[in-house]
């Protein structure tokens, strides 16, 4: 009754297109018809799901898992959602807790496993269907700043980002409820934001990234209409606190698909100015190859499951920018050393205003970049203790990639890598002579050899041995 009344509301005047994300109505999708089992969900959310609802409670799996099923994908998580309210979660599982200032979810424990619960939740400007009209919480820029409101399962579709990531999965009845055709989207792969795209972007602009990342991640077309007006808003990007922008930019870092994320915000003027972590090194031909390379690498090593360090990644993607600050204070006379380490300081500070790396990050990133210098060091026993340091095996990576990319000559990378895995003995052979590096050093301090320049000296020591 009430979808019927609301939609009656929202078509006045013009008839609304079926697959007008404005729209809601309940359609309900049975087994037989989606194909999924709940074999297909955790035992763990089954089990809180069945024991909400034999409370009384209504209760779903919601959101990437329902979509990730759908796709043939195997979902990461499984988030529930329920009309009972954190504590009304809280007191029905014993291994529980209320998390979450902003929004307040439950962290429901069986076993190893956690699920996180949310109490439905409403009040998006999705549901005004206008788009004048802001949010009552929201900045001057129309970024909502509070959403905490519970309201009804209807509502808590509509404030979700896209059509496909709003599915209701109910394990008992195995049925999906679906209010705003999401299910019909996925079939057909289109992205849809819900509401009017420009609203919503504006609401929350890393919708726009998460749009770029599903299509990329899911194999997904974005929609015309939610694609429209992405470029125009590009500059929201920089009113989003850049600690949040951190976590959607590394989560579009890691989706296994970053190349073509990043191909895809550059194609869509999502690029320069906005994202400055990604911004200079595709002005400079070395960083762009770099950068495709790390990108190529990351999404490899997502693909294959293996582990993949954001302090490596975050290091890599500001590497050109740290190497043109450090040749520019060496070139100004600076010593080598200090200079890297003003260069890595700057630019790591620079940084923090705009996609705040956190600082959990900040060892690791500098300490690849400090022992990249040291890379160049082949005689006497500093090659013995470089390959003891704790984060070797990164810096070396790195410098690996650096070779790759045509900033190093790869002879360095393959000494390195003969060098690390040879006997005693052999090492020992391997080592450049001591009178050659006391002559390099002393050439080195006539003048500075910038980084860039190790191709030169590479050949000018293997020639002189
Ligand atoms: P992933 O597989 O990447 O985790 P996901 O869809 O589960 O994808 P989450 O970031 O875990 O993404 O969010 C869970 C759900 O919360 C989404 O499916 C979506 O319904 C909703 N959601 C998340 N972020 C937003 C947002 N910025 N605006 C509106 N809804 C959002
Ligand atoms: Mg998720």
């Amino acid at each position: 009754m009430l979808h019927k009344l609301f939609n009656r509301i929202f078509s006045q005047g013009s008839p609304i297109p079926s697959s007008d994300s404005t729209t809601t109505e309940l359609r309900i999708i049975p087994r037989k018809q989606h194909g999924l089992t709940r074999n297909n969900i955790s035992p763990c959310a089954i089990k809180i799901i069945l024991d909400l609802q034999k409370a009384g409670y209504l209760a779903f799996v919601v959101g990437g898992a329902v979509r990730d099923l759908l796709l043939g994908l195997e979902p990461k998580d499984f988030d529930v959602v329920t009309n009972a309210t954190p504590e009304e979660i809280r007191a029905l599982f014993r291994r529980s807790r209320i998390i979450g200032r902003r929004f307040r979810l439950v962290h429901v424990m069986c076993g190893s496993d956690t699920v996180e619960v949310s109490t439905f939740r409403g009040s998006s400007s999705a549901d005004k269907n206008d788009e004048v009209t802001m949010h009552k919480h929201a900045d001057e820029h129309g970024r909502i700043l509070r959403d905490n409101v519970f309201g009804s399962q209807e509502e808590d579709a509509k404030r979700r980002d896209f059509t496909a990531n709003a599915l209701f999965y109910n394990p008992d009845s195995e049925e999906i409820w679906d209010y705003l055709y999401g299910y019909n989207d996925i079939q057909s792969k289109q992205l849809r934001i819900i509401g009017t795209p420009l609203l919503r972007y504006r609401e929350d602009p890393v919708r726009i990234l998460r749009a770029v990342r599903f299509a990329a991640k899911l194999d997904m077309q974005i929609d015309a209409t939610t694609a429209k007006p992405i470029g125009d808003l590009a500059p929201l990007l920089q009113n989003v606190p850049p600690s949040r922008l951190f976590d959607e930019m590394l989560k579009l870092l890691l989706c296994g698909h970053a190349e073509t994320c990043v191909a895809d915000l550059r194609a869509r003027g999502l690029y320069h100015g906005l994202l400055p972590v990604l911004d200079m090194v595709h002005t400079h031909i070395l960083g762009e190859r770099f950068i495709t390379l790390v990108l190529k690498n990351t999404d490899e090593r997502v693909q294959q499951e293996k582990s993949v360090s954001p302090g490596f990644l975050f290091a890599a993607l500001l590497w050109h920018e740290v190497l043109a600050a450090w040749n520019k204070r060496k070139a100004a006379g600076e010593k080598s050393t200090p200079a890297l380490h003003m260069a890595m300081k700057n630019i790591m500070a620079a940084q923090e205003k705009k996609l705040a790396i956190p600082r959990r990050y900040d060892a690791i990133m500098q300490e690849i970049w400090a022992m990249q210098p040291r890379f160049l060091g082949r005689a006497g026993r500093r090659p013995f203790h470089l390959l003891e340091h704790p984060r070797f095996r990164s810096a070396y990576d790195f410098m690996l990639l650096r070779c790759e990319s045509g900033e190093i000559d790869m002879e360095l990378g393959n000494w390195w890598g003969t060098f690390q895995h040879a006997k005693v003995s052999e090492r020992e052979n391997m080592l450049f002579k001591n009178e050659v590096s006391k002559k390099r050093r002393r050439r080195r301090g006539r003048s500075e050899i910038i980084i860039g320049d190790i191709v030169n000296t590479n050949s000018v020591s293997s020639t002189a041995e």
